[in-house]
């Protein structure tokens, strides 16, 4: 075949109804919806499906309902679960893990009462907890005596590479093409549609969705001062494998099915430290080891240019929550990730249409280190979007809107 040919083949097959720029955990998710309804979809992702440069990376992700941030994301929720469940019925695969959260903290702290507000506007299922009973059931933490312990019995995590990589398969099997290794330099409204250029070649399509996480400030203009993307510290331990002293917890004290997922904040650091039951070793390479994190917005990077090597700052920080809460648990530092948070001004969510482009252009960003629970239902709404204009699900509060007056 000469190169004539092949070009025109490229050009014949370049025009697609919806084009998704970024297949991470948002964009897979929406290239399975839109595949799913029948259209013609290309994703676009500039390195494979998963990775670990952006946000996704890490083997566990939480999801809860008691949402302290804000309740109006409670109905977004239910919604997210019951995806999650189509995904797994769908694949036979499981990715939502139910351990239940146990969250500890002053209970006047805005977080305690942020979870309690939602559980109790929405009818969700959260038992409290006192001192006497947390210390029986969770010996592995040091909770301080005046710490309100709360326990949602239908949370846990999602296995977020798993998840993603399902996404892509079964969007790619319902026809969506998806292009790995493949950059998007540049999209531009042309005529009545829109043309995206990427290092490889040129595409044309009705409608764009640009799910871009960390890079959306560099691929939307308009958010290129809204979105501030951090660093973020990740860390895997090996707990003591024997009980050797009084109050030391072992490795089995940790695994799956005996410790839960759990979340605390107290009034000295900002944010919130959570963490996970041991996991096995993942093939994404993540060891068998109790993860630990400091949910805040960290040091700010830029994406393309990110320190991946472990801080002084890092280790204090672990430190800091392992020393005060599950003292004597430490036995060495096995591993460690830097993952990217693409913080929103208000780190609520931006999903919406954008402005000036006659309804072809919708994003989905800002997910400020606690948007992969709602992948499942976000990929969902921007299928919406894209093909109908609007959604049925109460997005109203995530829009653009509240950065335009
Ligand atoms: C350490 C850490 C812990 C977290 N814990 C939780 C948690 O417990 N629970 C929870 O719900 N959420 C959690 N989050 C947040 C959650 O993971 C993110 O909100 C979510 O993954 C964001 O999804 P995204 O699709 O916006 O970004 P990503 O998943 O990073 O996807 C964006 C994709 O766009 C691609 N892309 C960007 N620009 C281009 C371009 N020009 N051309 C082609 N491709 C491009 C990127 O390569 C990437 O694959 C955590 C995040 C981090 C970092």
């Amino acid at each position: 075949m000469n190169s004539a040919v092949v070009q025109t083949t490229n050009f014949m097959s370049a025009f697609f109804d919806v084009i998704v720029i970024g297949v991470g955990s948002m964009g897979s998710s929406t290239c399975y919806h839109l595949s799913n309804r029948g259209f013609k979809v290309l994703g676009l992702e500039q390195f494979d499906i998963s990775h670990e440069f952006g946000a996704h990376a890490g083997q566990s992700r939480i999801i809860r309902r008691a949402y302290f941030e804000n309740s109006d994301y409670v109905p977004l929720l239910t919604k997210a679960y019951e995806n999650w469940k189509a995904l797994e019925t769908e694949t036979a695969t499981q990715v939502y893990f139910q351990t239940g959260l146990v969250y500890f903290g002053p209970a006047e702290h805005l977080l305690m009462k942020g979870v309690k507000q939602s559980a109790s506007l929405y009818n969700i299922p959260l038992e409290h907890i006192d001192n006497e009973s947390a210390a029986k059931r969770f010996p592995q933490f040091k909770i301080p005596g005046d710490f309100e312990i709360l326990f949602e019995p239908e949370a846990g995590f999602i296995t977020p590479e798993n998840a993603i990589r399902l996404y892509a398969k079964q969007a790619r099997k319902k026809g969506a093409e998806i292009h790995t290794r493949e950059k998007v330099s540049e999209w531009r409204k042309e005529g009545d549609g829109v043309v995206v250029t990427t290092d490889k070649n040129i595409y044309r399509c009705n409608k764009l969705i640009i799910t871009a996480g960390a890079w959306a400030g560099k691929i939307i203009p308009f958010l290129s001062e809204k979105i501030k993307v951090t660093r973020q510290f990740v860390a895997w331990i090996q707990p003591h494998s024997s009980a050797s002293a009084p109050g030391m917890q072992q490795w089995d004290h940790f695994a799956l099915g005996e410790f839960p997922c759990w979340l605390m904040t107290d009034n000295f650091t900002q944010g919130c430290y959570y963490g996970f039951p041991i996991l096995p070793e993942s093939e994404f390479g993540e060891p068998a080891g109790l993860k630990l994190a400091h949910h805040y917005p960290a040091m700010t990077t830029d994406p393309d240019h990110v320190n991946r090597l472990m801080m002084a700052c890092d280790e204090e920080d672990l430190k800091y929550v392992l020393d005060k809460y599950l003292p004597g648990c430490f036995e060495s530092l096995l591993s460690y990730k830097i993952c990217l948070y693409a913080n929103s001004p208000d780190e609520d969510f931006i999903v919406d249409l954008l402005p000036g482009h006659e309804d072809r252009v919708a994003i989905a960003c800002g997910f400020s280190g606690h948007g992969f629970k709602f992948a499942s239902m976000i990929g969902e709404i921007l299928a919406d979007l894209a093909t109908r204009g609007k959604t049925d699900l109460p997005i109203e509060f995530l829009g653009l809107k509240r950065f335009l007056a």
